[in-house]
Formats: structure tokens, sequence, C-alpha cells
């Protein structure tokens, strides 16, 4: 179900970000713009994150000082908590069934790469009422202040609904929900 959810995002998502993803690669990105795709299918949810490390940490090294290292792993933790990236109304009654994620990138990896790296996440969430997913708050801005938008893009059994989020307009309302 969840590589199926995925497939799909790629053939419907007109946006560029996703259309790369069967491949993996780390293309160049645009630093302060980051990606968030939901599917929504029956009673889950499955969200895929995709951020640039300047965005995350600030830098798109392989993190050398101790300093550096601390802050991708204090990002990392932060990633791993994907409740406190999105705010699903509580009416939802969603939890977290897997988080998992991966920095891809940076200098020491692929000459192709030009130094960029990203942080990416995946997560299933499964929800009591999926239908009662409505709005969707990004927190996500207060916890990663150098992220200037998000493009949000939300698939369900209604269609795709694309939007952009800002740290001065951080929700989304669906006009057809699940
Ligand atoms: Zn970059």
């Amino acid at each position: 179900m969840w590589k199926l959810a995925l497939v799909g995002l790629a053939l419907l998502a007109p946006c560029p970000l996703a259309a790369q993803e069967p491949q993996r690669h780390t293309g160049p990105h645009e630093h302060g713009h980051g990606a968030i795709n939901l599917a929504i299918e029956g009673n889950r949810m499955l969200v895929e994150l995709r951020a640039p490390g300047a965005d995350i940490v600030g830098f798109e090294h392989p993190a050398r000082s101790g300093e550096e290292k601390a802050a991708v792993a204090k990002a990392e933790a932060l990633l791993r908590a994907p409740l406190g990236l999105i705010a699903l109304p509580a009416e939802a009654g969603c939890r977290v069934e897997t988080a998992t994620v991966a920095v891809t990138g940076g200098a020491e990896h692929g000459h192709r790469e030009a130094g960029h790296s990203e942080f990416r996440g995946e997560y299933v969430f499964v929800c009591d009422r999926a239908p009662a997913i409505r709005r969707i708050g990004f927190p996500y801005f207060r916890l990663f202040p150098r992220t200037g938008e998000l493009d949000v893009t939300v698939i369900t059994a209604a269609g795709q609904q694309a939007f952009e989020v800002s740290p001065a307009a951080p929700e989304i309302v669906l006009t057809r929900t699940p």
C-alpha cells in the first residue's frame, strides 16, 4: 500500500521534486524551500518530507565538528517526531506508526550532487477518523526557522490538492476531504 502510494504521488504530482522521487537522487534544490507530500488511503496517511540541509541545520557538508554533529543529531530527533512537524486535528485520532529519517547527498557522496544534501522523512500514520483531517498546520516552521516555504501536496481518493505554506500562513484547509 505504501509503495503504491508513493508511485501514485510521483505520477500525479506536477512538482519537479516529486517527479524525481523514483530515482532517489538529490537534485539541486532551492534553499529555504522544502516539500511535503501526504497521501491519505483509508485510515492511513503516508507523509514524505524533503528539505535542504541548509534549511534544517544551516549547512550541507557532512558534519565534521562536534557542534555540527550535535546539530544533525538534534535535527534527526525532531524529524523523527512528525507530530511536532505537522499538526493534525485531534478528532482525526492519528498516531505515528513508523517514522524514518535519512540524510542524502553532501560533498563526500557522488560528484553529481554539487555538495547539496537533503533531509528526508517518511512517516506512516494510522488515524481513527481520516475524514476529520480538514486542516493541517505546520509547526515545522517553528522548529526549522530557516525555511521560507513548503510545497505541500495532498492526495486522497477525492484527488490531488497542492498548497504553498509559509511561516506567515502555516496552515492548509482541504477543500476536498478524504
Ligand atoms: Zn543545497
